[in-house]
């Protein structure tokens, strides 16, 4: 590749050339009228409806739905660009305002939906295409949904209940200052700043960083493990009382569309296998030359490695990772450069962290990261842009069948780090940086499986435990436990950890969300077993998943790959694959990293 790649701005200019020029006028000005359009239909949605009258409507939908999209991208764009910026913070505060406006106003429509007789939904759907499954989905929340009006007092008194609960959660947590004393000088910082120094060679600096973390938490303890109490009895009042779901991690899972078997059968698995990472901290003590790890020290790096790539090399890895793979894919990542929809340089007020933000199908994905070379950064990039070929393979599908959901969501993203990484070792010749490459692997396996798996039982319990009146202390021992089973006798806890849960965003804000992560990253491992032991022959399968985007039930679109979700192999198939990463590492000779 010839192309030489420079670190950059995006450009907006393919949604809108600004904020307030004519044609966001008249984007809003279209949107309205779209809108009471499609409130003129109400009518017209009786039992008898006929095919083309009723996909009439939802093409007037959807239409409404794009171009709501559009300005709601541009807004949530801009103001990541710079979070400092005051006119971009006011436009997003006004669009979201008036897309909720928009969204009572064409609520009626799914509640009519939900509401229709089996026989003549089934005879509607019949005729739906590639809407089809959409439609299906959101009757399957029919024995969860209230009335209109009750729909809609859920909704107001929500923005002043839960939904100010996690804001003031927000509020509260983003305003602490931690204190760490680095090279002598004390430093204040915030959490993501903080958190950089979890993976740092000092061992005493690893300790300190985290005893600050929760030092500064547990002395809110009290006030923030109240509001989570709050947060889980109004789940429950909802989940369960209002809306009859099982138990409360089922509403999650319906929303996921996967059945409670498969995540109870995750989640099971996954703790018969605590011992990989177990293994894998007594083989890190060792590396690290110490009898038994401490909690402070399972990001700790093994060796002293510091390499870094400049961006147009970055670039080019990626590139290379994706071609060797299937040039389709490395076409599509290079889509994302050539139209400037990549957002790469550090700047002061932009947004922390990366993403990848699709708006419509027919528009290539946002993409956004903040890179400084270092190698998780480069993975970085390959992960986001692989989202952005997921999105993009899926294009053909409708705006409502095209976002996989969320258990998919992580499988072209995490895939594609995989890649990069297996050429990484490929050329890496030296044996520090490819050793820190390989346990920095089974780092990340382990936070996004089993750390959120664990979370994930921690909320089954917490969420029962409440419920029978339990205090906030009792959690907090609620919560040792769980770390004692996790870590077992590999990894020597200390106390403060007991306040760990109630600075988990997750839990708080979307509960029963974190088994998602562990879902898609063991997917993914068995996935990649397959690519490993097939070749070319898996290719055109895996292709597959992605294109179906969100047109299918996952367990279904896993099914034709031929992958069972339902068995509990498949799940021990992806921890097969740490286990022959750990047994790898086992086998290297030790050496013992000097500080
Ligand atoms: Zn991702």
């Amino acid at each position: 590749m010839t192309d030489t790649y420079t670190l950059s701005r995006w450009s907006l200019a393919d949604l809108y050339p600004s904020y307030d020029g004519e044609a966001m006028k008249t984007a809003f000005a279209e949107i309205e009228n779209l809108v009471a359009e499609f409130e003129t239909r109400r009518s017209a949605l009786t039992a008898e409806i006929s095919p083309d009258d009723f996909m009439a409507i939802v093409r007037q939908f959807e239409a409404a739905t794009r171009l709501a999209s559009r300005v709601n991208g541009f807004a949530a764009l801009w103001f990541t660009e710079d979070t400092q910026n005051q006119a971009a913070q006011n436009f997003l505060a006004r669009v979201e305002q008036f897309m909720a406006v928009m969204q009572n106003r064409t609520l009626f429509f799914s509640l009519w939906w939900k509401d229709l007789d089996e026989a003549n939904a089934n005879r509607l759907m019949d005729g739906a295409g590639d809407y089809r499954y959409w439609l299906e989905q959101m009757r399957a929340f029919k024995p969860h949904t209230l009335t209109e009006p009750e729909e809609k007092i859920v909704n107001i008194k929500d923005t002043t209940g839960v939904n100010a609960f996690k804001t003031l959660y927000d509020t509260i947590t983003n305003r602490y200052v931690f204190k760490l004393t680095v090279d002598g000088e004390e430093k204040e910082l915030t959490r993501g700043e903080l958190s950089v120094y979890v993976r740092h060679h000092d061992p005493a600096l690893r300790a300190a960083a985290y005893q600050e973390l929760y030092r500064v938490y547990a002395q809110d303890s009290t006030i923030l493990g109240m509001m989570y109490q709050n947060l889980v009895r109004d789940w429950r009042n909802e989940q369960i009382d209002l809306r009859h779901y099982a138990q409360p991690i089922s509403a999650r899972n319906l929303a996921n569309d996967i059945p409670d078997e498969v995540i109870d059968t995750l989640l099971k698995v996954s703790q018969e296998n605590a011992g990989v990472f177990q293994r894998f901290f007594q083989l890190k003590a060792r590396w690290l030359g110490v009898e038994r790890l401490r909690r402070y020290d399972i990001y700790a790096p093994v060796v002293k490695a510091d390499k870094t790539y400049a961006f147009d090399k970055a670039a080019e890895l990626v590139f290379d990772s994706f071609e060797q793979f299937d040039p389709r894919l490395a076409g599509l990542a290079q889509r994302v450069f050539a139209e400037k929809h990549l957002d790469s340089e550090v700047r002061k007020g932009k947004q922390g962290g990366a993403f990848c933000y699709s708006i419509n199908p027919d528009l290539t994905p946002w993409v956004q990261v903040n890179y400084q070379g270092r190698p998780d950064d480069v993975a970085t990039l390959a992960h986001e842009l692989g989202h952005a070929i997921h999105s993009m393979l899926a294009e053909k599908h409708t705006v409502f069948t095209w976002h996989a959901c969320l258990p998919l969501a992580e499988t072209a993203s995490t895939f594609g780090e995989m890649m990069l990484i297996d050429r990484l070792l490929e050329q890496e010749t030296d044996e520090d940086v490819r050793r820190d490459l390989l346990f920095r692997q089974v780092d990340d396996a382990y936070a996004t499986i089993m750390r959120q798996i664990y979370f994930a039982l921690f909320e089954r319990t917490a969420h029962q435990m409440t419920q029978d009146g339990a205090s906030v202390d009792e959690l907090a021992e609620a919560y040792l436990d769980n770390l004692r089973q996790h870590f077992g006798e590999a990894v020597e806890l200390s106390d403060e950890f007991r306040w760990e849960w109630v600075s988990i965003f997750h839990i708080y804000h979307v509960p029963f969300y974190v088994y998602a992560y562990a879902f898609g990253q063991l997917l993914v491992f068995a996935l990649y077993q397959q690519f490993k032991a097939e070749g070319e022959a898996f290719k055109p399968r895996y292709i597959k998943i992605l294109s179906a985007g969100g047109s299918n039930a996952p367990a279904r679109i896993l099914d034709e790959a031929g992958i069972d979700i339902r068995k509990a192999e498949f799940w021990q198939g992806g921890f097969d694959v740490i286990r022959d990463l750990v047994a790898q590492l086992e086998a290297l000779p030790v050496k013992v990293l000097q500080v």
